[in-house]
């Protein structure tokens, strides 16, 4: 059976605790592998070697570091589709899903933060006091902590900046989906990266990650999952006033208007509920449809959903492939039936399908107000909820009745319309008329229960460096 060690000090480590984990294949259920379940120890040599390898990688040139990035995203790139076929098996995805987005996005940001290296200078002023520059300085021993709904995507969107901005990195994936972050350290090894610069360390959140966050020696953490373990890791790195960066939980609106060209974009308003079985934070998940056209939208909306091929990830025709996992499931459909008990109508979906493995139909509720649990808790599975409005105001009030804040779209014909909503709307990214347009320059994050801080371009490489400003006086 297939083992997944950490990797520490550019080798590969079985857990201090000689403990191993469980790995699931979600279309069958069945165990296909084992992850390390780390401890506090097995984080403490990971820091010690993070440290070690600091002095040199932060003084490398920018450019000399972008080398690396770009040399490991060839790398990559040399190895897509393995990397897809193991992110599909790891976490369930429909393989073409990963193959033509997820694993060369991993890519992008490796490319993207390599360029970033070499953009991102020190600023300075000349005032007429004198000559005023800001240094940006690596931080020293950094930890990310991503999450199993875009294992390699988010693993990489961390560890790219970090390392790009000068940092060395202990890394945890989830211990759900732990093999694509495995297998590009491997890959970093081959291409001769230092020793140290990038270590992983597998296990569980309470007992790998907590005890990276606390980690004196780790100064900044870079963390996206549920909201609840944002809470527990801005509690433990508040005391040690340590930097956090929180990509946290979604409950996205999805605001429909009767003059949008809502048929001609029903693909992408679909893709947007239910994209990699709803188990992406910026999944459209309320859609909020003006009354002119609900009864037309829901009807449509719903032969559509009934339409999405659902099956094996690896068959091509499958557009959406099973949840991750056993917990994961459970906690889908005890949400769907959450739905059924405050008085929702399921129109779709709900059925498990005959077949082994964790899956769920899309699936269409209606009936629920604003206030329910359903429309305000995140279930991150392939359930969307619809509710009418009658105006402007209440599409905004609807949309916002709700403490997260990570993403929204709307759609309609009229502009002004459309970039009045976006000012209101209470969340980090808003779409007009198009949904998940990335530009990885952009600001990246949500605001109320949805996170704290932003990821991004410029931001990232913010997060990850010390402003240190300098003085000199010309007189
Ligand atoms: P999770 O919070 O359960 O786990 C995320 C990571 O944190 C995992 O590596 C896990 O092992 C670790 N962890 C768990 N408990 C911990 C603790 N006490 N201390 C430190 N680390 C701990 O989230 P998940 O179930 O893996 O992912 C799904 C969630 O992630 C959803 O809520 C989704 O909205 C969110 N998400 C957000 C974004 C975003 O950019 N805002 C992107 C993707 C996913």
């Amino acid at each position: 059976m297939q083992q997944f060690a950490h990797w520490i000090d550019g080798k590969a480590r079985e857990a201090s605790t000689r403990r191993w984990l469980e790995v699931f294949d979600p279309a069958t259920g069945k165990r296909f592998a084992q992850v390390a379940e780390g401890s506090a120890e097995d984080v403490e040599d990971a820091v010690a070697a993070a440290a070690h390898a600091f002095p040199a990688w932060s003084s490398l040139a920018n450019s000399g570091r972008a080398r690396w990035l770009e040399r490991l995203a060839d790398a990559l790139e040399a190895r897509l589709d393995d990397f897809a076929h193991a992110e599909s098996r790891d976490g369930g995805k429909p393989f073409a899903l990963a193959r033509d987005v997820e694993i060369p996005r991993a890519v992008a940001n490796l490319r993207f933060f390599a360029h970033a290296a070499t953009q991102f200078a020190s600023e300075s002023h000349h005032g007429e006091a004198g000559l005023n520059y800001t240094l940006r300085q690596p931080l020293g021993v950094v930890a990310t902590i991503s999450p199993w709904n875009l294992p390699l995507y988010l693993f990489t969107w961390k560890i790219a900046p970090a390392l790009a901005a000068g940092n060395t990195v202990v890394a945890k994936p989830s211990e759900v989906t732990p093999m694509t972050a495995t297998m590009l350290v491997e890959l970093a090894a081959q291409i001769g990266m230092p020793d140290g610069v990038l270590n992983v360390v597998h296990g569980l959140g309470p007992g790998v990650g907590e005890a990276l966050v606390a980690h004196p020696r780790v100064k900044a953490v870079s963390f996206t999952g549920s909201t609840a373990v944002g809470r527990r890791i801005a509690g433990i790195a508040a005391p040690m006033l340590k930097k956090v960066s929180l990509e946290l939980g979604g409950k996205n609106p999805t605001l429909v208007f009767a003059d949008s060209d809502w048929r001609g974009q029903l693909d992408t308003i679909v893709r947007s509920a239910f994209q990699n079985s709803g188990q992406i934070c910026l999944c459209g998940s309320r859609i909020l449809v003006e009354r002119a056209i609900y009864i037309e939208f829901r009807d449509a909306l719903v032969e559509r959903a009934l339409a999405l091929p659902v099956g094996d990830p690896m068959d091509p025709d499958a557009r959406m492939g099973p949840l991750v996992s056993q917990a994961h499931f459970d906690k889908v459909v005890a949400g769907i039936a959450r739905a059924r008990e405050e008085g929702g109508r399921v129109l779709c979906g709900d059925n498990a399908l005959e077949r082994p493995g964790w899956f769920v139909a899309p699936t269409v509720i209606e009936g629920l107000g604003p206030d329910c649990a359903t429309n305000r808790e995140e279930i991150f599975g392939p359930v969307a909820t619809l509710q009418p409005f009658d105006d402007d105001s209440q599409a905004l009030a609807l949309a916002n009745a709700c403490e997260y804040g990570l993403a929204a779209s709307i759609w309609t014909r009229d502009l002004n319309r459309a970039h009045r909503l976006a000012a209101g709307i209470q969340a980090g990214i808003v779409w007009i008329n198009c949904w998940l347009m990335r530009d990885l320059r952009t600001p990246f994050g949500g605001m109320g229960q949805s996170g704290l801080g932003r990821e991004g371009g410029f931001e990232a490489m913010r997060f990850f460096t010390e402003p240190r400003n300098v003085g000199l006086s010309l007189a």
